[in-house]
């Protein structure tokens, strides 16, 4: 997508309005204009990049240390039952604004929201410790720039 047509862009230029609550040089946090429970916010890097993975590690992890300071503000200022921090990347996790950002979601007892998965449900194949075993492999090789 082009960051010209980006909702996100355009609130950093301040073509489009919000309700900021903080921003640095490089991230801006506002209110969610849909919030799935009161208090919900989002932190965006003011750069435009679509997924995580197009954005130097380093960068997400300012706008991760904006998130962890917002999250500290919204748990003492609302005091909600919990805070979830949450980063979609692609249409089946979720994304539907094609620019970085994280949730900083206010959670509440019975709130229902679909993101609490059962951690428990151990017939399922994926619990299978050589199953995981061989993925951390995979995983581990290409982090450690084997392959
Ligand atoms: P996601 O579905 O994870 O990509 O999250 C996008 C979020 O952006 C949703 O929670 C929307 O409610 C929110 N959103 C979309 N447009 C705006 C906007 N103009 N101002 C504030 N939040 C927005
Ligand atoms: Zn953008």
């Amino acid at each position: 997508m082009d960051a010209s047509e980006c909702i996100f862009c355009k609130i950093v230029a301040g073509i489009s309005e919000c309700h900021e609550i903080y921003q640095d040089d490089a991230t801006l946090a506002f209110m969610d204009i849909h919030p799935a429970n009161d208090g919900h916010c989002l932190v965006i890097p003011k750069q435009h990049f679509e997924k995580v993975f197009d954005m130097p590690p380093a960068a997400f992890g300012t706008v991760a240390s904006t998130a962890a300071r917002v999250a500290r503000v919204v748990n003492e200022v609302l005091r909600p039952g919990g805070i979830s921090l949450l980063q979609a990347n692609g249409e089946l996790a979720g994304q539907s604004v094609l620019h970085v950002h994280v949730h900083v979601l206010p959670r509440r007892a019975g709130d229902g929201l679909p993101i609490n998965w059962d951690r428990n449900r151990d017939e399922d194949q994926r619990f299978d410790r050589h199953r995981i075993a061989e993925i951390a492999e995979r995983l581990r090789l290409r982090l450690h720039g084997a392959v």
